[in-house]
């Protein structure tokens, strides 16, 4: 069988405008520079659609040369509100001391540096999160969680019958390794942040998780814990008391 010859550099290399499969209003010139750089670094060959807008970003899968996709989470808000949650959760915490919180787009980049620490931080402690891979300024980029660009769905988007006993557990234990090896408490978990691929659980969603031992983290915990817990519960799955999990997590 003879081979057929390798695409050079220069043959594979699209024009910059061709890495956008849709023109985005919302991209403001220097992320757009910023993607560009990105898609060389990752040998990217075109972002997609966006997947999500939320409040404060949005996500587009990148399909790489080698049919790969990444997740590419793009902060391109801040809300009064947000802000003052981002200098909440940062002001006071000592990892992120050296950053100036002033300007807004300091604030939203910090908001992506956090995000990219806490996905770090779960991920090496064995947490089923998506894979960080890297961030700059306020583009945070990670594992893609789907398939072919597809995503993969929410908790939330899940038919009755797929929600499990074993779904239940699945997510449990993974908000216990948060908790006892991460020592991190996500703050925002429920149906929403969870999403479900090959029957089991990743946490997503990470920016505002602080550390266990922080001021309200264990209330943020509690809470957590019944949003799972009141969604599950709801399908009719055996759960387990949330003071009962606290005690299991060694919190209480
Ligand atoms: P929202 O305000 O809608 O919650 P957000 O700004 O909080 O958005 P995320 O929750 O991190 O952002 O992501 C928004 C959506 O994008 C998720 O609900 C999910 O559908 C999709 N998504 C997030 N991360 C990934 C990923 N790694 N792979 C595939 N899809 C993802
Ligand atoms: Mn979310």
């Amino acid at each position: 069988m003879t081979e057929l010859p390798k695409k050079t550099k220069d043959e594979k290399r699209r024009k910059d405008e061709d890495l956008f499969k849709v023109v985005d209003s919302t991209i403001d010139y220097r992320t757009y520079l910023n993607l560009i750089q990105i898609a060389r670094r990752l040998n990217i060959e075109e972002y997609l659609g966006a997947i999500s807008s939320g409040k404060e970003a949005r996500i587009y899968p990148a399909k790489t040369f080698d049919n790969k996709y990444y997740a590419v989470k793009i902060y391109y808000t801040s809300t009064a509100q947000s802000k003052r949650a981002i200098k909440k959760y940062t002001v006071g915490d000592i990892r992120f001391e050296d950053v100036k919180v002033t300007n807004t787009k300091q604030l939203i980049n910090t908001w992506a540096k956090k995000e990219f620490k806490n996905l770090s931080r779960l991920y090496e402690a064995g947490t089923r999160v998506p894979k960080p891979i890297l961030v700059y300024e306020n583009i945070l980029v990670m594992e893609f969680i789907g398939e072919n660009g597809l995503r993969a769905p929410l908790l939330k988007e899940l038919n009755d019958e797929e929600i499990t006993q074993e779904l239940y557990d699945d997510l449990i234990q993974q908000v216990e390794i948060m908790t006892k090896r991460a020592k991190l408490v996500h703050g925002d978990l429920s149906e929403y942040n969870v999403m479900v691929y090959d029957n089991k659980c990743y946490i997503i969603d990470v920016s505002q998780a602080i550390p266990i031992d922080y001021e309200d983290a264990i209330m943020l915990l509690k809470r957590d814990l019944d949003n799972i817990n009141r969604f599950f519960e709801d399908k009719g799955i055996n759960i387990k008391p949330t003071e009962e999990l606290l005690i299991e997590f060694g919190v209480s």
